[in-house]
């Protein structure tokens, strides 16, 4: 495939002095998943993992330094291949048992459902190549040996459950729509609200076989309610109040309910 060589496997970008966004830049962008590190007073905090294709846990290595808890908001493949690199893995009691036992159908070649290659595909309008990456990580890679490897859930969350960092807490959202058991974490005290994919700024995406629409249109409603001042994502830029209501209106008219 030709594929040429990345210089550095993740980006990063400090949001202030709690909050580091990191992600794969050469990761196609239906599956550049937004990955986030919260320092706490007692324990860190880290918002999903990306692809799992190289190491987080030695990018991160520079933020983190004491516990830290890794959450799912979802276990879509984009968000949790590094989880099996932390000691302490969280997320929905629904969501739970794929965190360990990852599905062996996700490769980085793409295939079509006849087992042909999948370049043209396109999901929810965004475009997929024969690849998910557009670089290698390093030379040498096979995109054949690419699995997601199984983590161990040590904190299964539910709706209200809080996440401590001993400065800060979280309260667990349950989000279903995108997924059965996505969640966001919402910080009532400053009105910070992690949201995975349940919205951001972006063609959101109903249609995956455990999408439930219905539900959506549920934690739209919710959502569109919320006061928050900032949403960080789990895909696209972050966002304030004003733009959460008005990506909930375009969901919520779209399926006709507003
Ligand atoms: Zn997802
Ligand atoms: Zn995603």
């Amino acid at each position: 495939m030709g594929l040429a060589i990345a210089d550095r496997w993740f980006e990063t970008k400090r949001i202030d002095d709690a909050i580091t966004l990191l992600w794969e830049p050469h990761v196609i962008r239906l599956m550049r998943c937004n990955i986030w590190h919260v320092r706490g007073r007692d324990r860190d905090l880290i918002i999903d993992t990306g692809m799992g294709i190289v190491s987080l846990r030695e990018a991160m290595a520079p933020l983190i330094d004491k516990a830290a808890t890794a959450v799912a908001t979802h276990t879509h493949a984009d968000h949790i291949g590094s989880h099996h690199e932390f000691d302490e893995c969280a997320a929905h009691r629904l969501e739970a048992p794929w965190l360990e036992r990852p599905s062996p159908e996700t490769h980085l070649v793409t295939m079509d459902d006849s087992g042909n290659p999948g370049a043209g595909m396109s999901i929810a309008g965004y475009e997929i190549g024969d690849s998910l990456i557009t670089a290698l990580p390093h030379a040498g890679y096979s995109l054949k040996s690419y699995h997601i490897r199984p983590a161990r859930v040590t904190l299964r969350l539910e709706e209200g459950s809080i996440i401590d960092l001993g400065d800060r807490r979280f309260e667990v959202l349950h989000l279903p729509g995108h997924s059965p058991g996505s969640i966001g974490l919402f910080e009532a005290a400053t009105g910070t609200f992690f949201s995975g994919d349940a919205i951001y700024d972006g063609q959101l995406i109903d249609e995956l076989p455990h999408s439930d629409v219905a539900d959506y249109i549920r934690t739209m409603e919710r959502l569109r309610a919320l006061p928050v001042t900032v949403v960080h994502g789990g895909h696209c830029p972050s966002f304030g109040r004003e733009r959460l209501i008005a990506l909930c209106d375009v969901y919520l008219t779209a399926k006709r309910v507003r």
